[in-house]
This record gives C-alpha cells, structure tokens and sequence, in this order.
C-alpha cells in the first residue's frame, strides 16, 4: 500500500482518489479552497444555491463506475434528474431552437429551420458516432506517454478528418447558418473554438444524445459532495483550506508535499489536479524540471476565461427552460476576438443557467436562481482590470438579458455576485485565467498534452483539464482513469 497524495478537489482529483483508494492506497486529497469542486465550487446566499460552473452533466455512467468500482451505487448517494430540453437556443431575430435526443421533436425543430438539413443531419449524427467510438470509447481514457502512441491512433485520426475543425464537418452536412451554429457551439463549453477545434469533438453530440443531460437534484455540488462522501466512505483524508505550496524531491522523485499551514506530508507518489502552469512553476519550483516544464507551457495556447454572473430573482420565470444559449449578432467574429483580440468584445453570445426549471429547491419558494457566462478573452490577451469593470459589465448583460429574454429582471434581483478571468487566477490558480487550461486543439491534444505521468519525475501525475482528453466533466474523469490505470501499475 502506497502514501499518494492528489493536489486539487474538482472533478478530476475526486475521481483520481477515488479510483486510489479504491485500489487500496492511503490517500490524501488536499484542497486549497474552503470548499471542494475547482471549478464545481457552490454559494449560497439568501436561500438561493449557485453552482459555479458545470452545470450540463453528461455520461452519468462515467461517473457511476467509480462507485460501482468501490462496490457502491451512485444512486445511493445522489439523485440524477434527467433535463429537457438539453438546450434553447436564441438568435436575435427571434429563431428558437429546442435540442434534445427527442428524434422527432429534433427532425421538426430542424425542419422548421431548413426541411433539407433534416438529411443532412443524420449523416452528420453517423460521423458523430464513428468518432465518439473512437475518439471517447476507445482513447478518452488511455494515457499519451510516448509518440508511439500517438502513431497508433493518426490512421483513426486521418480516417475521420481530425484536422479538419468542428464547424467545417458539420458544414460539410448541414447547410442553414442557424443550425450550423446549433451543432458546432458545444466544443465553447470544453473551451475549443469550434473554427478550430478538431472535428473529433463531434463526439459530444453523440455523447449528449446517447447519454442525455442530467443534473443532479440539489446542484452539481451535490454530486461533488457525493464523491467526496464516497472517498471518506473508502477512508480517505480530505483536507480542505490547506492548499499545497511545494514539493520536496529527492532526486528525481517527489519525497513529500509541503502544506501552507507547514504540514509536510511524505508521499511515495503525488497526482495533481491543480492547473498544470501552477504545479510546475510554484509546487516544483525547487526542482530543475519545475521552471523548464512550466517555461515551455506557458507558450502553449490558452483557452478563453469567463465572466460569469451570478444572480437570485424574486419571480418563477417558468417559461424559461434549464439550459439557454443566447447567439449575439455575431458568431465567427466574435469567435476570433474572443480567442485572440487583445480588447474585450462589445458584444457577446450568453449561456443562460436556470436550474430552479429543474429543482425549485435552490431558491426560496416563488423565487428563481440563475448564472449566465459569457466567454471572453483570457489575461494574456485582454489585459484590462476585471476588478475595476466586472460590476459595470454585469449591468451590460443583465440589460441585454431583460431585453431578449427575462422582461423586468433587474426590479427583481434580490441577491448577485461574479467571477471575473482575474478570479479564475486567484481563487483557482488557472494560468492566465483560462476557464478550461489548454485549448483544445490537434496540436495540444492526447501525446501534445500533459501527460499524465512526468516525463522525468517517475511518480509524479497529472490528471484534469490540462491532460488529455481535456475538459469537461467526462474528459477530466476519463484523464483521472488513465492516471489511476498508470499508478496502479506502478504501485502494484
Ligand atoms: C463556468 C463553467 C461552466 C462549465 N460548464 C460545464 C458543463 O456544463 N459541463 C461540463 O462537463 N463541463 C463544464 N465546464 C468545464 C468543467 O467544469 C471543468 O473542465 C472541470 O470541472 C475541471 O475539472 P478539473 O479536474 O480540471 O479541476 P478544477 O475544477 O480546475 O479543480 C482544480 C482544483 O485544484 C485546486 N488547487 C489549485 N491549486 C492548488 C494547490 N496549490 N493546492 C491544493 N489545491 C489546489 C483548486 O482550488 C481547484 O479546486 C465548465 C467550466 C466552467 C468554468
């Protein structure tokens, strides 16, 4: 039996210590924030209940496996509720979309759109399937350590476009502009932009419309929560409040993870969660590879931030469904200035988070919770003072928001607050702010992503948004199984 530690309680460092202590190690999971979740963190003000990030919850059954594997069921720990709509979408002319794995409610929403793209979608549907086989199935979860590896996987690569970005295949089958914005705008949510990130992320269409959309009664946090129960439920140590500031090394292994509080925990092995700019450059700051690894990353590319507000109305709005993605006049250039302009748009594309459709028990009766985000450049681009502006930029949106879809809003705020790219820095330690760490594009992806094991530091891993297959809830539970696969073997 091991002494591991994993640095960092979202998603992918629950998995990870799980899967551990599952596997009979002694696990300490160390988290520097009050609360668990990274990016899943939770507020409560007032009787209302905000989930900060992760609110669409797809491929439940990667999440189940952890329980299963510890011979538990999720169920007895969190209650799924399915959603439906998965989204809304608005243009501003007045077009709405319902999307759903409904097929007849989808074939008529797509008609009402363009009769021919009906057609069209369902060859688009068929290479959805081919890639999610291939690329989720079968690679999600297996760990790029060598180009070998890499090798192996091109011909499935070639065979299925990868090089070509999400839009052009989808373009590829369906014609109408609106449609092709419905089916291309999900790789925003892992933080690709869909001009550029590689078809193979078609696989999230498939993935929603096998899988469907669920979110868990309660919030996410309450599917955080539940993890964390089931890691304790195993007897593992969670400590929370105490971030990690360094490792000690011997050699080229890491000997022991110094608290901030001064407590030295000595570990035979250490997987972190924690954004991999950070974990480089500051926990191993005292080792030669810390300052090398995390020179050569931070010329890697970056995923946008996001500024998301929070805010508690005092009314039901119960026409609005769970999930609304708000498209701005603009898409591809406003996709470019997002992902490269060194000033902030003026305009912008909103998703709309409204979870009392689904559980009215996150606001006080009659009242509604909500967060809409926008994405927006990350520090390295935009260099302006989020601090100073993020009220007045609030306002802008919550204006544009009474006007397109909640008549009244601001009479009714009773309670709201933001996170700005600037607190994605400090609250969560992400390079540049980034909301999703590397973007997801070919040339950073599987063996051009952190691996989940250092290349030199033997027991050293990694797993989260920075390894593949990258963000989102099943990407970073896929990169925690591949890790946990690796440190299985190397502490058997
Ligand atoms: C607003 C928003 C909405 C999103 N919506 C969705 C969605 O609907 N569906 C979906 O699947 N995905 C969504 N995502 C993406 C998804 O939430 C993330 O990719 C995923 O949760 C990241 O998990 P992670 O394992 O990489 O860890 P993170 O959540 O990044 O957690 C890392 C943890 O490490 C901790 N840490 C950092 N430094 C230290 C240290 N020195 N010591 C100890 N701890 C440290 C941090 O405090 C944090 O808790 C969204 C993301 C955001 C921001």
């Amino acid at each position: 039996m091991a002494k591991l530690a994993v640095i960092g309680a979202g998603f992918g460092g629950l998995a990870l210590a799980i899967r551990l202590q599952t596997n009979g190690h002694e696990v300490t999971l160390v988290e520097r924030r009050e609360k668990i979740g990274g990016r899943a963190y939770v507020w409560e003000r007032e009787g209302y209940v905000f989930d900060a990030g992760p609110t669409v919850i797809t491929d439940p059954p990667c999440l189940e496996e952890l329980f299963a594997g510890a011979g538990r069921s999720m169920a007895d720990y969190v209650d799924m509720l399915p959603v439906q709509p998965f989204y809304r979408l608005f243009w501003e002319d007045g077009t709405t979309f319902d999307y759903t794995n409904d097929e007849e409610l989808l074939f008529s929403e797509i008609g009402k759109l363009n009769p021919a793209d009906v057609e069209g979608y369902a060859k688009f549907l068929d290479y959805a399937g081919h890639v999610y086989r291939e690329g989720y199935e079968k690679l999600g979860h297996e760990a790029f350590l060598d180009f070998k590896s890499m090798i192996s996987a091109a011909p499935a690569l070639m065979r299925y476009e990868a090089f070509r970005s999400v839009y052009a295949m989808v373009s590829r089958y369906i014609k109408d502009e609106k449609l092709r914005q419905a089916f291309s705008f999900h790789t925003l949510l892992v933080g690709g932009n869909p001009y550029k990130t590689s078809a193979i992320y078609a696989l999230i269409h498939k993935l929603e419309k096998e899988g469907g959309v669920w979110f868990p009664k309660g919030g996410t946090h309450a599917l955080v929560r539940g993890l964390a129960k089931l890691f304790e439920d195993l007897g593992g140590e969670l400590i929370t409040g105490n971030g990690a500031e360094r490792f000690e090394t011997e050699g080229d292994r890491v000997s022991a993870v110094i608290l901030e509080d001064g407590t030295r925990l000595r570990v035979d092995g250490v997987g972190s969660n924690a954004d991999i700019v950070h974990t480089y450059a500051d926990l191993l700051k005292d080792h030669p590879r810390g300052m090398k690894a995390a020179r050569a990353l931070a010329k890697r590319s970056y995923s946008p931030s996001l500024f998301v507000l929070y805010f508690g109305v005092e009314d039901p709005y119960p026409d609005v469904p769970h999930h609304s993605i708000l498209f701005g006049e603009r898409y591809k250039g406003l996709l470019d200035e997002i992902y490269g302009a060194k000033e902030l748009p003026e305009d912008f594309s909103l998703y709309l988070h409204h979870p009392t459709a689904t559980d009215p028990d996150l606001a006080p009766p009659g009242c509604s919770t909500f967060y809409v985000l926008a994405p927006v450049p990350h520090m390295g681009n935009f260099t302006g003072d989020w601090d100073e502006m993020a009220a007045r930029y609030g306002d802008t949106i919550l204006a544009y928001l009474e006007e397109h879809l909640l008549p009244g809003l601001r009479q009714k705020i009773a309670v709201r607050h933001h996170f700005t790219p600037k607190d994605f820095s400090r609250e969560l330690n992400a390079h540049l702010g980034s909301a999703f760490s590397l973007e997801p594009v070919l040339w950073q992806s599987a063996y051009f992503r952190v691996h989940n094991r250092d290349d030199k530091l033997k027991n050293l891993y990694f797993c989260g948004a920075g390894t593949h297959p990258g963000a989102g809830i099943p990407g970073v539970v896929g990169s925690a199984k591949a890790t946990a696969k690796l440190m299985r073997s190397d502490f058997a």
